[in-house]
């Protein structure tokens, strides 16, 4: 990751880093009044803008950022402030979990917009009126920089504190690259998972997988980041081509070192979705029709919203925000639901990765997208 230092570094920062330094408009001494540091991660014809501001002077209670775009960049969505827009000027307005920057501290927040033909950086980033980088010859000038600054990513937009949160936006091939990998578990046929540049739940991407029956045929994007064994919430958006088919399907699966490293499956059979649970091939919930008639089909063609949650034993699961009645088991035995499942007891997941994919074990093509995969120590939701 590059960061584009647009305005002056403080000098301690000079002191430490041999980068390319413009001191401008000083307040005292070199140091001018505020520092911002803009980083974008483009793509086609969007980008995510990733923003730090470092108050060099008094203490701020509640801030505006403001600045203008050069081109014709529009701001789509936020994070950590309130970014608005009228024609090329900026603002974002700080939440009221960082209205403070104490002298010296810094802020950090984050946008997604569009753009058509160049995206150069800002040049009048103003804190509270006060204008930060350089608006004035510079006084001083040194070497560009050799060397990078790591900074750590911030989340994408609406990713709660804590969480793994990816909306594949920062993929660049068509292969999924980064925090996943491609898995095919028993051998790889005509099953693909690549990133689509023309589907996207939000922004502009997505990861396609081309599910086909058989075997040979199993595909699977994985990923270890933001799984815990102490409680586990997942939230994904999927949206697929085909209806669940009676045979058994798979499309997520997660290896339970607590069950031998087999997996925790949620796919369909019988045209409901349901949880498989590999090592004794235990379903929730059973597949009785009383049982499969407490699960729901996965409507086709539209975007649906999945969430599940463990804790301990317990495993739950919402459609579109309303829980499946079927789909949870809650350590107490329920004829049709859970009773299979609970039948071995101890059950109590300890799950070490998280993938995404398409297995049939018999009947079942399938075409499906995922996008805006989050694992949070709680519930996410669908917003
Ligand atoms: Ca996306």
């Amino acid at each position: 990751m590059r960061w584009k230092t647009s305005g002056a570094l403080t000098m301690a920062a000079l002191a430490t880093a041999a980068a390319a330094v413009i001191i401008v408009n000083p307040v005292s001494a070199d140091v001018p009044a505020c520092v911002v540091d803009y980083h974008v991660d483009q793509w086609n014809n969007g980008f995510v803008g990733q923003v730090k501001v470092t108050n060099n002077g008094a203490a701020v209670d509640g801030w505006t950022l403001t600045w203008t775009f050069a081109g014709d960049q529009r701001v789509t969505s936020s994070w950590s402030a309130g970014v608005t827009q009228s024609g090329k000027a900026v603002t974002a307005r700080n939440q009221e979990f960082n209205r403070g920057i104490a002298t010296g501290a810094s802020v950090q927040f984050g946008f997604q917009a569009t753009f058509q033909g160049t995206n150069d950086t800002p040049t009048d980033f103003a804190l509270n009126g006060v204008r930060c980088n350089d608006t004035n010859p510079p006084t001083t000038t040194t070497t560009p920089p050799t060397t990078t600054t790591t900074t750590p990513q911030l989340p994408p937009p609406g990713c709660p504190s804590g969480a793994f949160c990816d909306g594949f936006e920062n993929q660049t091939g068509t292969t999924p690259a980064g925090d996943w990998s491609l898995m095919f578990p028993n051998c790889q046929g005509s099953g693909t998972a690549t990133v689509d540049s023309s589907t996207a739940h939000s922004g502009t991407r997505s990861v396609r997988i081309n599910g086909r029956a058989g075997y040979c045929n199993h595909v699977f994007l994985a990923t270890s980041r933001g799984m815990s064994t102490s409680g586990q919430y997942v939230r994904f958006f999927v949206r697929h081509t085909t209806a669940l088919p009676e045979s058994h399907v798979t499309f997520v699966a997660m290896k339970d070192t607590n069950d031998g490293g087999k997996d925790l499956r949620m796919g369909g059979q019988n045209r409901a979705l349901q949880w498989n649970r590999e090592s004794d091939d235990a379903t929730l919930p059973e597949q009785s029709p009383a049982g499969v008639a407490q699960s729901v089909p996965l409507a086709v063609n539209q975007w649906a919203c999945v969430e599940f949650g463990i804790t301990g034993s317990e495993l739950r699961t919402w459609l579109n925000g309303t829980e499946v009645s079927g789909l949870h088991a809650d350590g107490t035995p329920t004829p049709d639901v859970d009773a299979q499942w609970l039948r071995r007891g101890g059950w109590r997941p300890a799950l070490a990765n998280f993938r995404l994919g398409w297995e049939s074990y018999g009947n079942g093509d399938d075409t499906l997208w995922f996008d805006d995969v989050v694992m949070a120590p709680s519930r996410i939701g669908c917003s």
